[in-house]
């Protein structure tokens, strides 16, 4: 490829395979459902898809239609549970791909009633519940009766439910006993009356509440080798090299400089040289994901040690104190996320930095480079 940037988004295939298998070791007979929506929490929805399957993932989970769509146009194979709504309109597009709607409104059951009556053919649908997440779906005193219209359909399957808990990342909370309270006698009417796959937990409820995983358990940040809680979650868990962060972020340094003491760097001038200082700039910046509240804060590394970011974080650009360093030059590799030799940037440390969560920190690296290589 001619004009190649030098930052790259790394994805360790490998790793995403066997986090896949550490999971599903979890969770015993359990299936374990890959959450791949966000285009992998920035990892590459296809890519990593591919990479659980080789571990033996057959249950992939999307938010949108188009990731769906998308996913399964690439050729993976296995259920594609489509989480969030969508336009009625484009209600065959689950049939043209063979996906899996989740629904809890009449609009979204009559749009696709009506599809697969025109197609003669049948669909198994998922339910979506409320157990107190407070985002979308179905209030548990609703779902007998929208099952039940939903049963007057003749070309709908309620092959499934699910829920989803706000709080799962604090081992005991009382919004998940709660929301497992309401989920559970539902869950056993439901299986019941259509046999269906009931599911709640995710990746922290998977660590924490296996009372919790039901028919199916979907696991999302874990997959990309994070714990759900950071990195007080991945000490407490007894775990900790178990879930391997798939993710590094390199780049390169573009120039190298000794500035006398005295010398201003980068806009609003926030840094000023306090002695004779060798200055690193690298072509990353805020529109590749490098948040720019880490201006003058932000570490990175180059050579094996980390080295502080100094002066704002430009759109293109930033500056790094090498001072220390005894051997750097221009083309030397630059890590902002992951490891170099002994030492590694987390995406939790940054996050902790910047006041976020690791799923944050992936998804922008992620979404904001599009120079992937595998
Ligand atoms: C994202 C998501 C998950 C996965 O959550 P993690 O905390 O990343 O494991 C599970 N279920 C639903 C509905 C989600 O949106």
């Amino acid at each position: 490829m001619r004009g190649k940037s030098w930052n790259r988004i790394v994805v360790d295939a490998r790793a995403c395979t066997e986090n896949y298998r550490f999971l599903q070791s979890l969770a015993g007979s359990v299936p374990v459902l890959a959450m791949v929506k966000a285009d992998a929490y920035g990892h590459g929805m296809v890519y990593t898809a591919r990479a659980f399957a080789e571990g033996g993932c057959r249950h992939f989970g999307v938010a949108e239609l188009s990731e769906g769509v998308a996913l399964r146009a690439s050729g993976v194979a296995g259920q594609i549970i489509v989480s969030i709504g969508f336009a009625a309109e484009e209600a065959s597009l689950f049939f043209d791909y063979a996906l899996t709607p989740v629904i809890c409104t009449p609009v979204h059951a009559a749009a696709l009633e009506r599809e697969a009556a025109k197609r003669d053919t049948t669909i198994d649908v998922h339910l979506k519940i409320n157990t107190g997440m407070g985002r979308l779906g179905l209030l548990p005193e609703e779902v007998k009766d929208f099952a039940e219209a939903v049963e007057q359909y003749p070309h709908l399957r309620i092959a499934g439910a699910m829920s989803h808990f706000p709080e799962a990342d604090t081992p005991g909370a009382a919004s998940t006993l709660a929301a497992l309270d309401r989920f559970q006698p539902l869950r056993q009417w439901l299986r019941q009356r259509y046999n269906a796959v009931c599911h709640i937990a995710n990746s922290a409820a998977l660590f924490n509440h296996p009372e919790a995983y039901c028919d199916m358990v979907r696991a999302g940040i874990a997959l990309y080798g994070y714990h759900p809680a950071g990195e007080a979650g991945r000490e407490m868990s007894g775990f900790a090299d178990r879930l391997v962060p798939a993710m590094r972020f390199s780049s390169r340094i573009l120039q190298v400089k000794e500035y006398p003491q005295g010398t201003t760097i980068s806009y609003g001038c926030t840094f000023v040289t306090p002695k004779k200082m060798k200055i690193a700039v690298i072509p990353v910046g805020y529109e590749d994901g490098l948040d720019r509240l880490r201006s003058n804060g932000g570490v990175v590394l180059v050579g094996g040690k980390r080295v502080p970011i100094c002066g704002r974080i430009c759109m293109n650009m930033s500056m790094l104190d090498v001072s220390e360093l005894s051997a750097v030059a221009v083309g030397d590799e630059v890590v902002l996320l992951g490891r170099q030799q002994d030492e590694m940037i987390s995406a939790d440390e940054i996050a902790a930095e910047t006041g976020t969560i690791s799923y944050e920190v992936l998804c922008r690296f992620g979404h904001m480079n599009n120079h992937f290589s595998e």
